[in-house]
C-alpha cells in the first residue's frame, strides 16, 4: 500500500487516481478549489434552478433523494431557501428493522420542515436477500440496497415529469475513484463503482423474479434522454457543502445525532456524530471494507479533514490507527439477526475478503502490512 503524500488515501481504492508526484485525486482538487471562481458556479446553479421552473410541468421544481441526514437537510434547505425552488423528497427508506429510530426521527424532522415526500419502501424479504447475496457474493452489505436507493429518484422524476434530481456531493470529487463525472453533472451516477451501471445481473443469477425489482431497476440512458432529465450535484456549485457545514447547519435544523455508545468511534470505527444516522451496519460494512482495501471510515474522514486543513497529518494517523474499522459486536449481531446468517457464517464470509497482500498476522491479531504513518 502506498498513501497519499497529503493527506492519507491509500492507493488500494478501486480506480485510484494519484498523480506523479503521489497526490490523490481529492486533495489535488482541494489545493485548486481556492482558485475556483465560486461566483461563476452560483450563477451556473441559479441557471439551472431557472431552468427547471420554466420547465415545471408538475407543481415541483426538482427532486431530492433524502435518507434524513446532514446533507438531505442541507440540500432540501437550500435548495428552497436559497434558489427558491419548490422540491418533492424522494426517501427510499430501509425496512423499520434495519432503520434507526434516530434515522425516522430525521426524516420526520425534514418533512416537518415543510417538505413533501414520497416514501418508497422495496418490500423487505427481497431487501433482506438481496442483501444477503450481495453480502456474501461481493462482501458488500450495500450492494443491493445502493439498487433501489439511487434507482427510485430518477424514476420517480421521470413518472412525476420533474425536469431535475439535486444530489448531494459528487463521490468523485469527495472521495476519489468513484467513476462518473467530475463536474456537476451527475448523468453518469450509475457508472460509479457500487452501481456499476446498474447491473442487476447477479441478482437475476440468484433467481429473484424481475417482477420484484422494480425499484432495483435504474431507468435506461434512454428513459432519462428521453425525460430530459437532468441529474446535478449540488456540492459542486458550492464552495462549502462539506460535512463540515452541512452537520451543524442541520443540527441547527433539527438533526438528531449519535450519542452515547453509538457516538463512540471506538465501537462504531466512525468519527463523526452525525454521519450515518440512518443504519448501524455500516460499521460492519467499514470493516470489511478495510479487509479487502485497507482502509475505512476513519480513514476517509480524517483524510477529508487533512484537505481541507481540519487536521494535520500525524493526527489522521493517530486516529486512523485507532479506530479505523471498528466494530462492535451487536452491529454484528444485529445484520446477522435482519439477513438470517449466523454469525460464524458473517466472518467465514468477512476473512474471504480479507486481502493476503496487504495483512499479516500478528499473533492473534491481524495487522496492515503497511500502515498509515
Ligand atoms: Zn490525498
Amino acid at each position: 500500500m502506498k498513501y497519499c503524500k497529503v493527506c492519507i488515501e491509500p492507493n488500494t481504492r478501486p480506480d485510484a487516481d494519484f498523480d506523479e508526484t503521489g497526490i490523490c485525486m481529492p486533495c489535488r482538487y482541494a489545493a485548486e478549489a481556492s482558485a475556483i471562481d465560486w461566483d461563476a458556479r452560483r450563477r451556473e446553479l441559479e441557471e439551472i434552478a431557472e431552468w427547471a421552473k420554466s420547465t415545471n410541468v408538475s407543481g415541483y421544481d426538482c427532486i431530492i433523494p433524502v435518507s434524513g441526514g446532514k446533507d438531505s437537510h442541507r440540500q432540501a434547505l437550500y435548495c428552497r431557501d436559497e434558489l427558491d425552488l419548490k422540491p418533492l423528497l424522494v426517501s427510499c427508506a430501509y425496512p423499520p428493522e434495519e432503520q434507526t429510530d434516530r434515522g425516522a426521527a430525521n426524516i420526520a424532522n425534514l418533512i416537518d420542515l415543510g417538505f413533501d415526500c414520497i416514501y418508497v419502501s422495496p418490500g423487505p424479504e427481497t431487501w433482506r436477500r438481496a442483501m444477503r447475496v450481495g453480502f456474501t457474493r461481493f462482501g458488500n452489505i450495500y450492494k443491493s440496497t445502493e439498487l433501489p436507493l439511487y434507482a427510485a429518484t430518477p424514476k420517480v422524476a421521470i413518472a412525476y415529469h420533474i425536469p431535475l434530481v439535486v444530489y448531494g456531493e459528487n463521490p468523485a470529487i469527495s472521495w476519489g475513484g468513484a467513476g462518473g463525472s467530475l463536474d456537476g453533472d451527475a448523468n453518469r451516477l450509475k457508472y460509479s463503482n457500487t452501481l456499476s451501471g446498474g447491473d442487476m445481473s447477479w441478482l437475476l443469477d440468484a433467481a429473484f423474479d424481475p417482477d420484484d425489482l422494480y425499484w432495483y431497476t435504474y431507468p435506461s440512458d434512454e428513459d432519462i434522454d428521453r425525460a430530459r432529465l437532468r441529474l446535478i450535484y449540488l456540492g459542486y456549485y458550492m464552495d462549502d457543502f462539506n460535512d463540515f457545514v452541512n452537520g451543524p447547519v442541520s443540527v441547527a435544523a433539527g438533526l438528531t445525532c449519535r450519542e452515547g455508545a453509538d457516538a463512540d468511534p471506538e465501537q462504531t470505527g466512525n468519527l463523526e456524530v452525525f454521519d450515518a444516522l440512518d443504519c448501524d451496519f455500516l460499521s460492519a460494512n467499514q470493516m470489511i471494507k478495510r479487509m479487502k482495501f485497507g482502509f475505512g471510515k476513519v480513514s476517509e474522514q480524517c483524510s477529508m479533514a487533512v484537505r481541507w486543513g481540519r487536521m494535520d497529518r500525524a493526527e489522521a494517523v493517530d486516529k486512523t490507527t485507532r479506530y479505523d474499522g471498528r466494530c462492535a459486536p451487536r452491529f454484528i449481531r444485529a445484520f446477522c439477526e435482519f439477513t438470517g446468517l449466523t454469525e460464524d457464517e458473517f466472518w467465514d464470509v468477512a476473512e474471504s475478503y480479507r486481502n493476503p497482500d496487504i495483512w499479516e498476522r500478528d499473533g492473534n491479531e491481524w495487522k496492515l502490512k503497511q500502515p498509515p504513518e
